[in-house]
């Protein structure tokens, strides 16, 4: 069985990423594994400390087993773990992988966490990923008020001291539905110095939703009010895929869109349904497209197996 380090080595080889995309419920989760399976891709499938406590651990973990059942290419990760008991948690409970998310605190108490991390993680093969630098939005119980890019001298030292496997990088991604007041860009010079510091290293990308303008325009149409918002334009994203070492990107807002806005939709549309099925499954779908074309255009990671 090829396990999680396996896809990174790959992707780093091939210039492709693994999404990481957040569910929260089956239907969230089985339009992510039938786009995988579509696209034969791998893939990572993230909960978030709220989604945990949203879907409770039994579920959260029968849920990903049946996933990984139906596909064994998917790997589950623990996004923005707060503390070192929740990511010991999700390695009890048998993550393969878990974030840390440090990024908060000050470089040496982000480095000595992450560090007992990766101590207790690597005694289970779990892999870990750290945070350096701090991604402006709000997600879930996370939320920073702007970006602070990473310091690519600093990412070298971070790496060696905590022994990290994975390291998250700050270059204008944000999260949440609106990315950008101004103009929109990536710090490529700065990911440019990450790489020179640490070369072959696997990055990740955090809030990295496209928020196309297609499904905006449908959640507005039916009752909606989502007003200018904005993602990060996908030849960008592409860009840092086939071009640099990016080998993990994170997407839940594009999910969690896709299902609104459909939900929206049919409930609009057929104003006597009320069989629960019609409108989630209705959204089920659209995150299976939605995902289906982030693996062509953006991860470029279908027929990776
Ligand atoms: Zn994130």
């Amino acid at each position: 069985m090829k396990d999680l380090k396996y896809y990174i080595n790959k992707a780093l080889k091939e210039h492709f990423a693994l999404g990481a995309i957040n569910f929260n419920n089956m239907e969230t989760l089985q339009g992510i594994v039938n786009a995988c399976k579509t696209e034969q891709s791998p893939a990572i499938i993230s909960v978030s400390e709220g989604a945990l406590n949203y879907m409770s651990d039994n579920y959260a973990i029968a849920l990903a087993n049946a996933a990984k059942k139906d596909f064994p290419y998917l790997y589950l990760h623990l996004d923005h773990g707060k503390s070192f008991e929740v990511c010991k948690h999700a390695i009890d409970l048998g993550f393969d992988s878990v974030m840390i998310d440090g990024s908060s605190l000050s470089f040496e108490e982000n480095v000595e966490l992450t560090k007992k991390v990766c101590e207790y993680a690597h005694k289970y093969n779990v892999l870990v990923e750290g945070e350096l630098g701090q991604i402006k939005g709000i997600e879930d119980n996370i939320s920073a008020q702007k970006n602070i890019y990473t310091d690519p001298n600093k990412a070298k030292e971070f790496v060696d001291k905590t022994h990290v496997d994975t390291l998250a990088v700050a270059i204008g991604t944000s999260h949440g539905a609106y990315k950008y007041s101004g103009k929109q860009e990536l710090r490529f010079d700065i990911l440019s110095e990450i790489e020179k510091q640490l070369p072959n290293f696997p990055l990740v990308l955090h809030g990295a939703s496209t928020v196309d303008e297609e499904l905006v325009d449908r959640f507005n149409q039916y009752g909606g009010t989502l007003k200018n918002a904005i993602g990060i334009p996908k030849n960008l994203l592409k860009k840092a895929v086939s071009q640099h070492n990016i080998i993990k990107i994170n997407t839940d807002t594009d999910v969690r869109l896709s299902m609104t806005c459909e939900v929206r939709r049919v409930l609009k549309e057929y104003t006597n349904e009320f069989d629960l099925r019609k409108y989630l499954g209705a959204g089920k779908d659209c995150i299976c497209q939605t995902i289906r074309n982030k693996i062509k255009d953006i991860f470029l990671s279908n027929n990776k197996l």
